[in-house]
């Protein structure tokens, strides 16, 4: 499956994260050995004890809610955090990040699907965070684009325009925030059911679990 992914990945813009919550490190080190490097996680304590056992050329992304109090103990290897929603936790990432000498790379999570469940900002709430002296002023993370979870269904067309409208997101912040900054350019949309829409809407990141390690199961 990773060499069909990948083959399918080869003609876009589109960069793999392998999200290998729940799963075994072995299963992960797999992977790695067949070349993937960037591995997705949503629990602090799982990403630390993984971090721990794998190879450290790894590249550690963060896709799940994260609390506050959590920061500090992804924030001496996480390279990029895709669920920033609040400027509370920006500034707490920056934060931790400065004690270790790190600048960590942030997705604005946006809120794109018709479900009330998927939690993100809208674009009041991201002009609000970007606008904001607070945000400004912070040395120790580089926001370098926009995630967003389509909602789950079957009809194509909803899951399409919502990832339209995520390009389009990236689009307005990209004119009116970071004409200068080259990297902002991450557009993380796409899972095992939907990332070929994803691509073919401009997503850079894929985030596939399920359709790599099989299903999760749950303790
Ligand atoms: C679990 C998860 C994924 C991967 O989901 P699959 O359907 O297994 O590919 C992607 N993004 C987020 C935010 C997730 O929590």
């Amino acid at each position: 499956m990773l060499e069909k992914i990948k083959q399918q990945l080869a003609d876009s813009n589109a960069r793999l994260v392998a999200v290998s919550k729940t799963h075994p490190s072995s299963k992960i080190l797999d992977l790695y050995e067949k070349g993937q490097r960037i591995f997705g996680e949503n629990k602090a304590q799982e990403v630390v004890e993984k971090q721990e056992a794998l190879p450290k050329d790894i590249e550690w992304h963060f896709i799940g809610h994260l609390q506050r109090n959590k920061v500090k103990y992804i924030a001496p290897f996480i390279h990029t955090i895709h669920s920033i929603d609040s400027l509370r936790l920006l500034k707490e990432i920056n934060k931790q990040a400065a004690k270790h000498q790190r600048v960590v790379h942030c997705l604005l999570q946006f809120h794109i699907a018709q479900e009330d469940s998927k939690f993100g900002l809208d674009m009041v709430e991201a002009k609000a965070i970007l606008d904001d002296p607070e945000y400004q002023i912070l040395e120790n993370v580089k926001i370098t684009g926009v995630m967003g979870m389509a909602t789950y269904t079957d009809k194509l067309d909803q899951v399409r325009s919502e990832f339209t409208s995520l390009k389009l997101i990236f689009d307005q912040l990209k004119e009116s925030y970071f004409q200068e900054a080259d990297d902002f350019k991450e557009i993380s949309m796409g899972m095992s059911g939907d990332y070929e829409l994803a691509v073919a809407e401009g997503s850079t990141l894929v985030r596939i679990g399920s359709l790599l390690f099989g299903a999760r199961h749950y303790g």
